[in-house]
């Protein structure tokens, strides 16, 4: 029997019961797909379900504010996600009349899917003979196969996907896939891979060559970036500002607390914007409550709260206005759900202590 059948068999016998993935239909497997990039099944099922019944077709979602599409989306983290699905909706509503195109190309092109997104949706939804890569694909293809460079990095991604390609089940392409994910998900783990009872167990290089603990190889090249800032609660009577600046580097197009960062900066895009120099200026009428901690991506974020409670806002909000930032006051109960970043949460945890 070849290995893709090996796997095959093993996958119908083995494969959980997702309900993003009982009806073959792009939609929530494209939901659920982004979904599951940042965040574990188990914890992902509840927001799935929540996001799913709020918007449960493209043309929900692409009528629903980014506002709503955001709040949503709370608990996922990576908010540009949640904005570029609902742009993608929209898209897909004004020129696919709601549908996935079949055409990997068409795909791509839709706003926030990459190759990986866009093969899934592809071959699970309609069975499209396109092989995914993500982590745990390749970690089993580069034990298999045997690629002994770093599977990190443009060139590697270029080649695992060819080793992915060639090894793609044309019969049924969807089920090889989630059969892949599901083996390095359950099977071919990162440490201790359960060899004995893997489908693949036959013709694998690294349990041949007992090289099971040194492959994959991965040598990371981006440096960890760390910067130290503030984060301002600027209180009006029982009220709090949020603002919407463009320019920012970290939570762009969504309103939250103002923010800048201090100190020497590794280059122009973390530069604090003007009306962070104006709070600044207010500095000494404000009360430092702490400092949190917060990470995104490869930045270490520190940043000390100044609380500044303000009578008068005419200054304030006049200053915003010349600059062109949007901005809201928000009552405490709803600062989570207007800003909805785990950000959020810390400093209103700093401000009730
Ligand atoms: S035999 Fe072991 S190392 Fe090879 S794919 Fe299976 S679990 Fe991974």
């Amino acid at each position: 029997m070849n290995p893709q059948k090996k796997l095959h068999d093993w996958y119908l016998l083995h494969k959980r019961d997702l309900p993003f993935r009982k009806k073959k239909q792009a939609y929530p497997i494209w939901i659920s797909e982004v979904m599951l990039q940042q965040t574990r099944v188990a914890a992902m099922l509840p927001l799935f379900e929540n996001f799913l019944n709020r918007f449960p077709n493209p043309e929900e979602l692409a009528k629903a504010s980014e506002e709503e599409v955001l709040a949503h989306w709370k608990g996922l983290g990576y908010y540009s996600r949640a904005r570029n699905i609902r742009k993608a909706a929209i898209q897909l509503v004004n020129l696919y009349n709601g549908s996935f195109p079949k055409d990997l190309e068409l795909v791509l092109k839709l706003p926030g899917i990459g190759n990986y997104t866009a093969r899934a949706v592809l071959s699970i939804a309609y069975d499209l003979p396109y092989a995914v890569l993500d982590g745990n694909v390749k970690r089993v293809l580069a034990r298999y196969v045997g690629y002994t460079k770093n599977i990190l990095g443009p060139k590697a991604d270029l080649e695992l996907q060819e080793k992915a390609n060639e090894f793609l089940n044309l019969d049924f392409p969807g089920d090889h896939n989630q059969a892949m994910m599901e083996l390095g998900a359950t099977i071919c783990l990162p440490e201790s891979p359960k060899c004995l009872v893997c489908p693949l167990m036959e013709g694998c290089f690294a349990r041949i060559h007992g090289k099971t603990k040194d492959l994959p190889i991965r040598e990371k090249s981006q440096k960890q970036i760390s910067l130290q800032g503030e984060i301002w609660i600027v209180q009006k009577d029982d009220v709090y500002l949020l603002i919407k600046e463009p320019k920012n580097r970290f939570l762009k197009g969504m309103f939250h607390l103002p923010y800048g960062f201090l100190g020497e900066l590794p280059n122009n895009e973390y530069q604090p914007s003007d009306f962070f120099h104006f709070l600044g200026s207010l500095k000494g009428k404000s009360q430092t409550l702490g400092t949190i901690k917060h990470t995104i991506t490869h930045h270490k974020l520190e940043y000390s709260v100044p609380h500044l409670k303000l009578n008068h806002t005419r200054d304030l909000e006049s200053f915003l206005k010349t600059s062109g930032i949007d901005f809201k006051w928000v009552n405490l109960d709803s600062l989570e759900t207007e800003f909805p970043s785990s950000l959020a949460k810390k400093v209103k945890k700093i401000l009730l202590y």
